[in-house]
């Protein structure tokens, strides 16, 4: 396990070097990441290479038993390339507003660029050739949150090449106008010239024009990966190399994440949970950590884990940074980098807070991390060769993640939050999931989640029908298969290519955001949902009996759905008197020897874990907790079972317990139950 934090040595006097890296070691680190923003000292003039301040800081780092991973910089543009006198060389991003980034801040140049592209591979090259080999390098990661400060450039060259990427996707600018439908608003192209990298924020473009431009965004920034990999490893570089991708508080990068790892070793993220909230939910970073370990089915790095609150929070409990370091190792992190070692005392970061202050003196968050270090030491061998073999999976597509985060109609569904429900559900039951990017073969996951699947092809259709007919349970929500990979709706019936698989056809659709109670005429037996819920964008939904028997919420959106067909069992139905009044709000059809579960609304918690319950069943012997802000997350070491057991409250929590269940941290014996304190953690093992 690697165990260190972000450092900055050129933020420092050279003479705190020393008493840093003792400091590290004393915290039990044993590795930090240096030089993401560091182009500017690394290549002070065009060509003239500078590591000797590099080798000088990683050589105190070396004798304390202090490894590195090397960032490239590209992450900090040198002022002689972004400030270039030739407006042909001036490679600055250009924003929606037209504006391009000023120099300053960092991350500020296009990755289509050809002289940023160009300077890149040689600053990464340089690097490599310098540092390939040296026994304190133990990996490289390429840039620094790629598209942080946005993904999409309207730049002339990106114009250009987008046109271009355009042209090698459709062949010709009939099928562009064909297949997109421009002839909506009479916006037909007469040739590629006429194509725009479509500004988000104008009314009515083009949905597919924008899926396309999203799409484009995404491949040039894994291709300008790709190309400093590609480039380190010509150099020699033989360690692991990676990069991090930050979903922050929008949940998603705008990148097909997935195909931006292709290229590395090894999967990295940035985990900030009080972007997400002061108090996030568990599940919000446990499906983060879960989608981490697909991108390369492996366990992942943990390239920056919140050390203190990120700006104007208030002061945190510095307990939380165990507990969430905790989470990561849970969930498959092999490295805990703490962002940053010490707060900047200048610079747009100098109020985020790193582990130690300004001032440089021990602190709270220093001995809870040295306590923590401590601990995983300890558990060592405990920790590793761990598996995480799950039954269940939720599918995350890309292109309708795009879909809906991109296009202004529908906006309040929130594609990560749709997933995160289904996550909840599952983790709660006690089965956990895993991530999938693709249909999976049948058999291979008992239940498959698509929540919010809009987009769909014939040959996914045709994967998912597979996987039902030959056993599986698949679990969709709203909007199915309602519209191509081309964000055009089909002139069949929805889910498109699916309706024999449930059963069911769309015939209508609602947007709750804006629901209000009806008038009491219409509220038929069931007004008193109404009267109980008094909350206008929700709707009532009742199972009169069944397995999923009771009354419940559902809000955001509901599709409203037609029974094709007998054999189709109705688990719950949308109250009389709402948008949907009296359709299906839950359908089950046996298909083949599987299931297909069709979800008709985004809905309350309960109703979601008691739909999983019915499905996979509850898993005999496993930890339960009353409260839901404690995580329970299963995992295999050979043939003893492992659960991490996080409490998130800020109270403290019971847990029951399986028979014979020890615990791995605290070496105290077990009998039933573990009584677990505010933020705390716990391992037990069951042999
Ligand atoms: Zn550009």
């Amino acid at each position: 396990m690697w165990y260190g934090a972000i450092y900055y040595p050129e933020h420092w006097p050279e003479e705190r070097w020393a008493t840093d890296a003792r400091l590290m070691r004393e915290a039990g680190f044993n590795v930090v990441r240096l030089g993401e923003f560091a182009w500017a000292k690394m290549e002070p003039e065009e060509d003239r290479f500078d590591f000797d301040w590099l080798d000088r800081a990683i050589g105190i780092l070396q004798q304390e038993g202090i490894s590195v991973l090397l960032g490239t910089s590209t992450a900090g543009p040198p002022a002689w390339l972004v400030n270039a006198d030739d407006p042909a060389r001036d490679c600055r991003q250009v924003y929606e507003s037209g504006l391009r980034w000023q120099f300053g801040g960092r991350s500020m140049c296009c990755v289509n660029h050809p002289r940023f592209i160009e300077r890149s591979g040689r600053i990464a090259g340089a690097l490599g050739g310098h540092f390939a080999g040296h026994p304190a390098v133990i990996g490289f990661q390429i840039d620094n949150e790629v598209g942080m400060y946005g993904t999409r450039c309207y730049c002339d060259i990106c114009h250009q090449k987008f046109r271009d990427w355009m042209r090698g996707k459709y062949g010709s600018i009939n099928a562009v106008n064909e297949r997109l439908g421009t002839i909506f608003g009479g916006g037909l192209f007469r040739d590629y010239q006429d194509i725009p990298i479509p500004r988000i924020g104008q009314d009515l473009h083009s949905p597919g024009l924008i899926l396309d431009s999203q799409r484009f965004f995404s491949a040039s920034n894994a291709a300008y990966l790709r190309l400093q990999a590609e480039t380190l490893r010509a150099t020699g570089v033989r360690t692991p190399i990676t990069t991090n991708v930050c979903h922050m508080a929008s949940g998603w990068s705008g990148l097909d994440e997935q195909a931006l790892f292709q290229p590395m070793d090894v999967a990295g993220w940035d985990c900030y949970p009080q972007q997400f909230a002061v108090n996030p939910e568990p599940a919000t970073m446990g499906f983060l950590h879960t989608m981490a370990r697909a991108y390369k089915q492996k366990p992942y790095w943990m390239l920056e884990q919140q050390s203190g609150g990120p700006f104007g929070m208030a002061a945190d409990d510095p307990r939380r940074i165990r507990l969430w370091t905790w989470q990561s190792i849970a969930h498959g992190a092999e490295m805990i980098l703490y962002f940053r070692w010490r707060t900047c005392r200048f610079g747009g970061e100098q109020y985020w807070r790193g582990i130690l202050d300004h001032d440089g003196r021990l602190n709270a968050r220093y001995e809870i991390i040295a306590r923590t270090g401590a601990e995983i030491r300890r558990l060592g061998e405990n920790l590793t060769g761990i598996t995480r073999r799950r039954d269940a999976a939720i599918l995350v597509d890309y292109d309708t993640c795009q879909s809906f985060h991109l296009n202004h109609s529908n906006s309040r569904i929130n594609y990560r939050n749709q997933a995160e429900a289904c996550f909840t559900a599952l983790q709660r039951l006690g089965v956990g999931a895993d991530v999938v990017f693709e249909p999976p073969d049948p058999g291979r996951y008992r239940l498959l989640v698509a929540p919010a699947l809009r987009l769909m092809d014939p040959a996914w259709a045709e994967r998912l029908r597979r996987f039902v007919e030959q056993g599986g349970i698949l679990v969709v929500t709203i909007c199915t298969a309602s519209l191509n990979r081309d964000h055009v709706a089909p002139a069949e019936p929805v889910p498109w290519q699916l309706t024999e698989v449930f059963g069911v056809r769309r015939v209508e659709w609602s947007n709750l955001s804006g629901v209000a109670a009806p008038p009491k005429e219409r509220l038929g037996e069931d007004a008193s949902a109404w009267n109980h819920l008094q909350c206008a964008g929700t709707v009532p939904v009742v199972a009169a009996e069944g397995p999923l028997a009771g009354r419940y919420a559902a809000d955001t959106w509901c599709d409203h759905l037609e029974v094709e067909g007998v054999e189709v069992e109705v688990l719950a139905r949308f109250a009389e008197g709402s948008p949907a009044g009296g359709a299906p709000a839950v359908t089950c059809r046996r298909f083949g020897s599987g299931r297909a579960v069709y979800v008709a609304a985004s809905m309350e918690a309960k109703l979601n874990e008691r739909l999983m319950e019915w499905l996979l069943g509850r898993p005999a012997a496993v930890p339960r907790a009353e409260s839901d802000r404690v995580e329970i997350v299963p995992a295999e070491q050979n043939l003893r079972r492992l659960y991490f057991i996080l409490n998130h409250g800020a109270t403290a929590a019971r847990v029951a317990l399986p028979p014979g269940a020890r615990d791995l941290l605290n070496g105290t014996p077990l009998t039933g139950e573990m009584n677990l304190g505010a933020y705390d953690v716990g391992i037990i093992v069951c042999d």
